[in-house]
């Protein structure tokens, strides 16, 4: 006990480095699910989208939102989330590994505390984690250009993988010789495919399947009756929805998310 007092390691908080992102930029923290190919098979997860896990998702990010108030706006798809931070956001100090690491430990407590609401007659047989980073975007263009990347890239994987789980489950074909099937097919052909083989038509497939889920704050205003006056209340709350966000017209819907 009295090396204890006559030691002073405090010179090791000067190895910590800087790690502050860039002021007036919208933050957008991404969280993926580690190794989800292996945890959708475990979980017996319907192919190739099962809903419930989707709601999970989107319960969860709802959660963030009301928990990390700077958050404007959040979309999700497969085992992924992004989490746009207001621009002039101080959570934190703007240190990186802090929001990073809040909002991927949140949601992944989030995620198994809520997972027998939507899963109420499957076992969690191990825990999930997610991994996150943290990317600043400097204008509101390129940070809805980085929202359209997303969902291209949902729209992209959604159609190759309604094919590859048709052709899998369907058709009985190995799942080797379904990803050769659709080796280099284009879109055009893969909606083809789907039509002339399972009659399934693309675009009447479940919107948040093909388009993901956007989770925003909302103003929500409620006529309440007291005796015989009715009474105007408004409350802000988070809600989901599965639209397009590659075309302005969502953004220019709700301009003040990103104003
Ligand atoms: P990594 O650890 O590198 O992220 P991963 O196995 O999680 O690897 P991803 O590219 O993130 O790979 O893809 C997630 C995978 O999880 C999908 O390919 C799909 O197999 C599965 N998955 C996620 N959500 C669902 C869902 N709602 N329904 C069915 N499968 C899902
Ligand atoms: P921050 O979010 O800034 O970390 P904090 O409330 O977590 O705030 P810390 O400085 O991390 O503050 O201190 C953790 C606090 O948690 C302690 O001050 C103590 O009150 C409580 N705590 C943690 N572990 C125990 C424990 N095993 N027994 C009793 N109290 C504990
Ligand atoms: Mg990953
Ligand atoms: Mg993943
Ligand atoms: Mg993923
Ligand atoms: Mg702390
Ligand atoms: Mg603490």
């Amino acid at each position: 006990t009295e090396d204890v007092d006559k030691i002073n390691p405090e010179y090791v908080r000067f190895f910590q480095f800087e790690n502050k992102l860039m002021p007036s930029t919208w933050i957008v923290v991404r969280i993926d699910g580690c190794h989800f190919h292996r945890f959708s098979e475990v979980h017996e997860f319907e192919k190739p989208n099962d809903k419930q896990a989707l709601n999970l998702m989107n319960s969860c990010a709802v959660a963030v939102l009301e928990e990390i108030q700077d958050i404007i706006f959040a979309y999700g798809v497969s085992d992924e989330y992004s989490f746009v931070l207001k621009k002039d956001s101080q959570f934190y100090q703007r240190q990186a590994s802090e929001i990073v690491s809040i909002i991927v430990s949140f949601f992944s407590s989030m995620y198994v505390m809520k997972w027998k609401e939507f899963f109420p007659r499957k076992e969690l047989k191990y825990p999930p984690s997610f991994d996150g980073r943290a990317v600043c975007y400097p204008s509101s263009k390129i940070l809805q250009d980085y929202l359209a990347w997303r969902q291209v890239d949902c729209h992209i994987n959604n159609q190759y993988n309604t094919c590859f789980w048709m052709l899998v489950i369907k058709k009985g074909k190995g799942k080797s010789e379904a990803q050769n099937y659709l080796k280099g097919t284009q879109a055009q052909e893969k909606n083809e495919l789907l039509i002339k083989e399972f009659n399934i038509n693309y675009n009447e497939l479940e919107t948040m399947f093909r388009q993901g889920s956007l989770a925003f704050w909302e103003k929500d205003i409620t006529m309440t009756h007291e005796n015989t006056a009715s009474v105007e209340t408004s409350h802000r709350k988070v809600i989901v929805e599965h639209c397009d966000i590659i075309k302005p017209d969502f953004w220019e819907a709700h301009p003040s998310i990103l104003d």
